[in-house]
């Protein structure tokens, strides 16, 4: 299995109850991520890293509604609740989270620019490097699993596929914020670019 990689995308403080962006019943894939560790000797851990000005911030907006659009120079950008900020809490990944991963993917630094994906900023252009280095690594399929399905699992698992790597999605070690139908709108895109959606105890 060492041509295979697990994939753990935002299992941070701030998408877990509790949290400024909490996801519902994140906390809870917690312990089987966990477990799913132990049967990849490859892991990667993402984590959404925003400097205090990022612009997907509502409160950076004057008058911005959490969860309102602005349309950015690379696309339409939902606008969030303060999340992830660089060095907090709300940063850190879970607790009970195994943090021991051959490599921490940061994310969304930037302030001008949202990164959802793993892989790109939400330009879709501007590679964060991680495709390179599981290529350098021999790495031709992938497990992944995390938070929210919809948005920074969704991006990153099509984005995944797009490159060519073989995509596997553990359903039941995901949850998603569900925003006006963006779950639906996540499996059938996720579908349609081949990602195979599985539970853990099919894997
Ligand atoms: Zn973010």
């Amino acid at each position: 299995m060492s041509n295979q990689a697990l994939i753990i995308i935002d299992v941070q403080n701030d998408f877990c109850p509790g949290g400024a962006l909490a996801v519902a019943g994140g906390d809870e894939i917690v312990a089987p991520i966990n477990e799913l560790q132990d049967w990849f000797p490859i892991r990667i851990l993402t984590q959404d890293w925003h400097p205090a000005d990022h612009q997907s911030f509502a409160d950076n907006h004057e008058g911005a509604a959490p969860f309102s659009m602005i349309e950015a120079s690379y696309g339409p950008q939902v606008l969030w609740p303060r999340h992830c900020v660089q060095g907090t809490n709300g940063a850190a990944f879970h607790s009970d989270l195994r943090v021991d991963a051959d490599l921490i993917i940061r994310k969304g630094f930037r302030p001008e620019i949202d990164s959802y994906s793993a892989f790109f900023e939400n330009d879709h252009e501007t590679p964060t490097g991680l495709a390179g280095y599981l290529r350098e690594r021999g790495v031709d399929s992938l497990v992944m699993v995390g938070l929210a399905t919809d948005f920074c699992v969704r991006f990153s698992v099509v984005d995944a596929a797009k490159l060519g790597f073989d995509v596997t999605l553990v359903e039941d070690c995901c949850r998603a914020i569900d925003l006006d139908g963006s779950l639906a709108a996540a499996i059938e895109e996720m579908d349609g670019a081949g990602v195979r959606r599985v539970t853990m105890a099919a894997l």
